[in-house]
């Protein structure tokens, strides 16, 4: 066994590393994205008994779940959008194990966010960040803090006024500097989607999905405790389900970082 795993088990117990959840509870109550009237919409989780140590199954416990692909903290596949449906590996069983994996870049927008609920990350942020805490590496995951999480109240996390949601999300120039510039694996937000709530209206729509997904990036929606990572030194693991020919899927994202 390679040393530095067992490194790595040893500061765990020691306390030095610390494992962090960036997953949402997945339930009845998870919020799901709401879309206009035209275009279907996606169902939440839902989860029936089939046996609870009774007659259906004296002595053991299971139930049926069902749940949209893209539901509570998920995944999104480059095959989730059109600019990636001809890609090679753009399913959650197809792509490589390993590109689930990779560094944490966390750039911290709390304040932005909070004076702006539509507030956009851009390329000059980016940049800015950049000049404080060094270069993006490639094949790393963009993690935008925003502290919209702590929204406790599904109406306050999705924020839908008239003219539709608000929630941050990113200028095209920052997905196109990522996905181009700096090759990361892909960004992970803590809204409901990775694009900003008024990202239909903008003049490339959802520039996030189409500019990320059209370069076989991926995304990670509803994230969580973003505010406990540093903004580098830690890993993030976010392995979607194997589901086949799969779009996205729910999972649990785990982060390792210095104590
Ligand atoms: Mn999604």
């Amino acid at each position: 066994m390679s040393n530095v795993l067992i490194q790595l088990i040893d500061e765990l117990n020691a306390g030095r590393l610390k494992l962090i959840d960036l997953t949402r509870p997945l339930g009845p109550k998870t919020p799901v994205i709401e879309l206009p009237p035209m275009f279907a919409s996606s169902p939440g989780f839902s989860m029936q008994t089939i046996s609870r140590y009774d007659a259906k199954g004296p002595a053991w416990y299971w139930n049926t779940i069902n749940v949209g692909e893209h539901t509570g903290t998920h995944f999104d596949a480059p095959v989730h959008w059109i600019t990636g449906k001809d890609l090679s590996n753009n399913t959650c069983e197809t792509i490589p194990a390993r590109r689930f994996v990779g560094p944490a870049c966390v750039i911290d927008v709390s304040r932005e966010a909070a004076a702006n609920p539509d507030f956009l990350l851009t390329r000059e942020r980016i940049l800015v960040w950049e000049a404080q805490y060094g270069r993006i590496p490639a094949n790393s995951w963009v993690l935008v803090r925003t502290d919209w999480s702590k929204r406790a109240d599904s109406k306050d996390f999705l924020n839908i006024s008239k003219d539709g949601p608000h929630n941050p999300g990113f200028h095209r120039s920052a997905s196109e500097f990522l996905a181009k510039e700096r090759d990361v694996l892909g960004v992970g937000v803590e809204a409901v989607g990775t694009d900003a709530g008024q990202a239909g209206t903008f003049d490339l729509p959802f520039p996030s999905h189409s500019i990320m997904h059209g370069a076989g990036k991926f995304g990670l929606a509803s994230l969580c405790n973003l505010d406990q990572l540093p903004p580098t030194g830690a890993i993030v693991i976010a392995a979607p389900l194997k589901i086949v020919d799969g779009s996205g899927s729910p999972l649990r994202v785990l982060a390792i970082a210095p104590a």
